[in-house]
């Protein structure tokens, strides 16, 4: 059985810069994968390429065998792949409640996620729900960006350093909502820096450098000097 989101090839440009160059990716429904890599490895770039923000220059991204690579951004998110973006983006004028719902504009008919389903996963965003989304703290404010992204039932979520800028508490408690969401029957990927994590929470994970993806395998096979020199580009 082919894989539900099939990379291959992918390169993206940033006017010449060229900032992918064919990088390969399976993912399998309900799976998750994790990205890891240092500073500027493409991360981000994987990501907004796949999300149809950045430009890509070549290969193909298929989604349940169609391809999605050269769609406009709202039409990769109505096929169903949403992402948590770095740094939570959420709107400032806007409640908890209505950045959730801004969410759900690129939802094809019902699903699982609804605003009840959000607040039963992350409790504390019902009580604040009044309050405009910028008064959260960060850890609140990453819950009200998840919450949104799940909000148009993607079968696909990709999230873009959740860790970054909160404490290892907040963190787990995020992470917590994690099992929650695969059985929603969505799988995730996660752009880490923070490798323990990212080694926590994954079935797969897939190192970047320089662009191209240059170690990958299971958590439980990769060893910690294998990562480190995939890190850091050690040979
Ligand atoms: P970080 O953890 O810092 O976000 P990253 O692994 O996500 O790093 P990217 O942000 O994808 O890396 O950057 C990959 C390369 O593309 C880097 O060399 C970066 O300087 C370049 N780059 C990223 N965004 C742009 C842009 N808007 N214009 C030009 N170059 C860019």
């Amino acid at each position: 059985m082919s894989a539900f989101l099939e990379i291959e090839g992918l390169t993206a440009h940033y006017g010449d810069f060229k900032a992918l160059f064919g990088v390969d990716l399976t993912l399998d429904q309900g799976q998750t994968l994790a990205i890891i890599g240092a500073n500027g490895a493409g991360k981000t770039t994987l990501m907004r390429a796949i999300t149809g923000i950045a430009r890509v220059t070549g290969g193909s991204i298929r989604l349940a065998g169609r391809d999605i690579a050269r769609l406009p951004a709202p039409d990769i998110l109505t096929a169903g792949i949403a992402m948590v973006p770095e740094g939570r983006r959420l709107f400032p004028s806007l409640t908890v409640e209505e950045n959730l719902q801004i969410g759900a504009h690129a939802r094809k008919g019902s699903g699982f996620w609804t605003l009840e389903r959000i607040y039963t996963l992350f409790p504390i965003l019902r009580e604040r729900r009044t309050q405009p989304g910028t008064a959260l703290s960060g850890g609140q404010q990453q819950m009200v960006a998840i919450g949104r992204a799940l909000m148009s039932n993607p079968t696909v979520l990709l999230c873009d350093e959740l860790s970054l800028g909160l404490a290892p508490v907040v963190i787990r408690e995020i992470y917590a909502a994690f099992p929650t969401i695969r059985q929603s029957g969505t799988a995730i990927v996660v752009v880490e820096q923070d490798i323990g994590q990212a080694l926590k929470v994954a079935d797969h994970v897939h190192c970047m450098m320089e662009g191209r993806i240059t170690l990958s395998g299971r958590p439980q096979d990769l060893s910690r000097a294998a990562i480190h020199d995939a890190y850091f580009g050690v040979n």
